[in-house]
């Protein structure tokens, strides 16, 4: 379907036209709808084959895979866990249900990750885990966060949940760490509606994910005791008939996202106001989103131009915001003093474009001409 070249553009949409109608149609005729059934165990295997590990236990979304990846780990009550100031949400949310603090370490201004270089001063006793989140499909620079975390005995969990297909030196995001976290929102490159996915290449942990995931219900007899808390974050069997569809075609999707995000810096390059996503020479970025950032002599600024765009038909997001200034957090306990330079221009002036995999090449022309128009 082509879009009318007057019409709204997006700023994501799921694309579903592979045999997504076709599972999920014969999940339902099969009667498996709920968490077991083969469409949900071959989406797991093949999506942690697609990530280079062996187990893949599917969730009822990215913060629970997050929450179930760090229960795993044994993060609780009295631990820490560094994450990257610039980030959703809930990579912070997920610290604070194992009743762990949450540490923030600022942006590094050219991926807009973690800065490697100031997660060694943030380490303490306590420090339990790094969490390293590729933002926006760019994977962090994993290799020197790695020997920093081995040092010091301090596990490594990627939040990936941007990040599907991505690549860190030629190795997928996701089989990087000790174990990571995937969501399928419906926004993200490939979509189950809402669903996530823990990935990792280590047998007890993914054995503790499907115990905790399933209400640690005892396995083997039916003794219905319990020796811990357990929690249900059972994935369903349509969401993996979905999800199966989507993954058939995760190269042309991801592809079509690195395509027009080429399109995009190809035709905004020349333009003094605007910073470009960027991709180091060891990175194959999946640019889940095209973010641009406002530079402080342009002639318009973030949210000006975002109402123009607006205006014009042309829907966008502003960054996140940090997590030092979540009043949440504050509230939670977190330190949220000391000063977070790059995470905070980062917010003031990041603005993300169009981005959906069904975007046409007529459609990312008239935002780059929207934008020219306005910039110049
Ligand atoms: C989307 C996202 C999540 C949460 O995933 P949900 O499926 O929406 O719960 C977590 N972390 C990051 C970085 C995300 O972009």
């Amino acid at each position: 379907m082509k879009a009318e070249p007057t019409a709204r553009i997006p700023v994501c949409e799921p694309t579903l036209e592979g045999n997504e109608l076709a599972y999920v149609t014969d999940a339902l005729r099969s009667g498996w709808i709920s968490s077991s059934g083969d469409y949900l165990r071959r989406f797991e295997e093949r999506f942690a084959a697609f990530c280079g590990v062996r187990h893949g236990v599917g969730t009822t979304n990215g913060t629970t895979a997050l929450h179930l990846a760090l229960t795993a780990m044994g993060i609780g009550p009295g631990d820490e866990v560094i994450i990257p100031d610039f980030t959703m949400i809930a990579s912070a949310f997920a610290v604070c249900y194992c009743g762990a603090m949450p540490v923030f370490v600022d942006a590094e201004p050219r991926t807009w990750n973690i800065d490697v270089e100031k997660v060694a001063a943030k380490i303490t006793p306590r420090t339990k885990a790094i969490m390293a989140v590729h933002i926006y499909g760019h994977p962090t620079d994993m290799d020197p966060l790695l020997a920093l975390a081995r040092e010091r005995g301090v596990k490594v969990l990627e939040d990936a949940a941007e990040a599907h297909g991505a690549r860190y030196r030629g190795r997928p995001c996701g089989s990087l760490g000790d174990i990571a976290a995937f969501s399928f929102y419906a926004n993200k490159a490939i979509t189950t509606g809402e669903g996530g996915m823990v990935v990792t290449d280590d047998e007890e942990l993914a054995e503790e994910c499907r115990s905790l995931r399933n209400l640690s219900f005892p396995r083997g007899a039916r003794t219905y005791l319990h020796d811990r808390i357990g929690f249900n974050y059972r994935m369903s069997n349509l969401q993996g008939a979905l999800g199966l569809a989507q993954l058939e075609r995760i190269d042309d999707l991801v592809g079509a996202r690195r395509r027009h995000a080429a399109m995009y810096t190809e035709r905004l390059r020349s333009l003094d106001a605007l910073e470009l996503p960027v991709q180091e020479p060891w990175a194959t970025n999946s640019y889940w989103m095209y973010g641009i950032v406002i530079r402080e002599n342009a002639p318009l600024d973030r949210d000006g131009l975002a109402a123009v765009l607006s205006a014009d038909g042309i829907e966008t997001r502003t960054f996140f915001q940090p997590m030092h200034v979540q009043p949440a957090l504050r509230r939670y306990g977190a330190d949220c003093s000391g000063t977070y330079p790059v995470a905070d221009r980062l917010a003031a002036r990041g603005l993300y474009l169009p981005s959906g995999s069904g975007l046409t090449d007529d459609q990312i022309e008239r935002v780059c001409t929207a934008i020219t128009r306005h910039l110049a």
